[in-house]
């Protein structure tokens, strides 16, 4: 049923007929009519929610308010640059997987804004994306700016406004929506708010929605690499092995994928895997742990020790240096059998069970002393925010404050590396931005 208001009369037109509207209803489309959005934040979720807002609602007056004095920031420089901006994958129960904070939320969320939805998005603004050998999704030009092109024009399109400088300090409920406080004193009533204000690394960040009575999971950093200054593995900077299996002692955290060591520790796929679904017991162990690799991937000890019996009877004369039977990188098998402290001319027949049990052992279970992070500067995100438990996850408004909804980090909502965050993002500022 389409329906249109006009305004001199209040007439409300049905298409099949017209009514007059008494005053509660008038008041009520007028408000409507001009409603005022206020999106706090100028991130990707916040251009996201403010285009579906007038989108949806093409009556609406909104506006943007962002604290510093740039727009997009994290999108510029995300993806090292180029903007991972979705994920090629297209099966929800698969895409949620990648989500340590949010998983069960986010199936119903991807049910109605998904990464095919992101694709076709931007391709209707004439974006193309590419999909990398990994699943990584980037626009064609590699370059994070045609994503902030993209947006601003549709901002600018669409007429939303954009107020830059304006942090909010506080939100107050009111009789037709909510009054803004900005930093300046200045305060300003509007009918819808949504608050896209991304991640905070403390607590105390979140006090002024706190204090609208919405809880919070303590924020701890996500998608981080090891430290291992004490180890000489470091010497090794630049190898990748790939896949490796990492296990954290003391704990039930497990990961597989490609392995990248640094000239501190160890980060590649991975490691930053560990770090999101560990990120707060990873936190509580105050960064100083263990690791375990299983260089094999996933062979177990049995498989193991079968193809290293299978060498030693095809290739007993040769040294051990010369057959690589993991076919693991060069300069890494040289350090692997340094461990194992057989002479360097030792070959295959002469390893004995002894030599045999350490090389096995060091190939499922080479341990390593981990002590502190360092930030993944190609993306890093904050585990924890506004508890979802707060959050109608279909309409990504607040349960406990009317007219207020929320989208994107500021949410406890994250994933792992590969474009996932930003979807999350454009997911929910589309949801939010409908104002159900
Ligand atoms: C270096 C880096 C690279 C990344 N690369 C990728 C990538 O390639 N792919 C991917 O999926 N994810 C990536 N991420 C993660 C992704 O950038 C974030 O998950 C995403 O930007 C979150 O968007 P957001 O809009 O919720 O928050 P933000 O981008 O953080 O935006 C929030 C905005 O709100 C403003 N703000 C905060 N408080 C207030 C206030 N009180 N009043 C007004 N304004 C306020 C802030 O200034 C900011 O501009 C990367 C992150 C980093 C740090």
């Amino acid at each position: 049923m389409k329906i249109r208001v006009i305004e001199s009369d209040c007439i409300l037109k049905t298409g099949l007929s017209s009514i007059k509207l008494n005053d509660d209803l008038k008041n009520c489309y007028l408000v409507l009519k001009n409603m005022k959005v206020a999106v706090i934040g100028g991130g990707a979720a916040g251009f996201f929610s403010a285009i579906s807002a007038k989108t949806h609602n093409p009556d609406a007056q909104v506006t943007i308010y962002e604290r510093s004095d740039k727009l997009l920031s994290k999108v510029r420089i995300s993806g090292g640059g180029r903007c991972n901006v979705t994920h090629h994958c297209f099966k929800i129960h698969e895409l949620v997987k990648f989500y340590p904070r949010g998983e069960k939320p986010l199936k119903k969320a991807f049910g109605i804004f998904s990464p095919t939805d992101t694709i076709s998005w931007f391709n209707d603004r004439g974006v193309e994306l590419k999909t990398e050998s990994d699943g990584r999704m980037f626009p064609v030009s590699d370059s994070s700016q045609t994503i902030i092109d993209c947006l601003m024009k549709e901002v600018h399109n669409l007429g939303i406004g954009i107020k830059t400088k304006s942090a909010i300090k506080t939100l107050k409920e009111s009789k037709n929506g909510l009054i803004l406080g900005f930093k300046n004193g200045e305060t300003k009533e509007v009918e819808r708010v949504v608050v896209a204000t991304g991640g905070s690394p403390r607590t105390e960040g979140f006090n002024w929605l706190r204090e609208l009575g919405h809880n919070t999971e303590e924020p701890v950093p996500s998608l981080f690499t090891f430290n291992m200054p004490d180890e000489s593995i470091t010497k090794l900077m630049g190898v990748v092995a790939d896949p490796v299996s990492v296990k954290i002692m003391g704990s039930k955290l497990k990961s597989e994928g490609p392995l990248l060591i640094t000239h501190w520790g160890m980060s590649g796929p991975a490691i930053l895997k560990l770090s999101s679904f560990g990120a707060r017991e990873l936190n509580e162990m105050n960064y100083e742990f263990k690791t375990l690799i299983n260089w094999t991937g996933e062979l177990s000890e049995q498989e193991i020790r079968e193809t290293l019996k299978g060498v030693v009877e095809e290739y007993g004369k040769k040294r051990i240096h010369n057959v690589n039977p993991f076919e693991l990188p060069g300069r890494l098998w040289e350090f692997l059998i340094e461990k194992v402290e057989v002479g360097e001319n030792m070959i295959w027949q002469n390893m004995g069970k002894k030599n045999i049990n350490r090389m096995v052992h060091i190939l499922m279970n080479d341990e390593y002393s981990v002590s502190g992070k360092t930030t993944f500067k190609e993306e890093f995100v904050t585990c924890g925010g506004i508890s979802l438990q707060d959050i109608d996850i279909k309409t990504m408004h607040s349960k406990k404050v009317p007219n207020l909804y929320f989208a994107g980090e500021v949410l406890d909502i994250d994933g792992v590396t590969g474009g996932f965050n930003f979807q999350a993002a454009w997911t929910t500022g589309f949801i939010a931005g409908k104002l159900r």
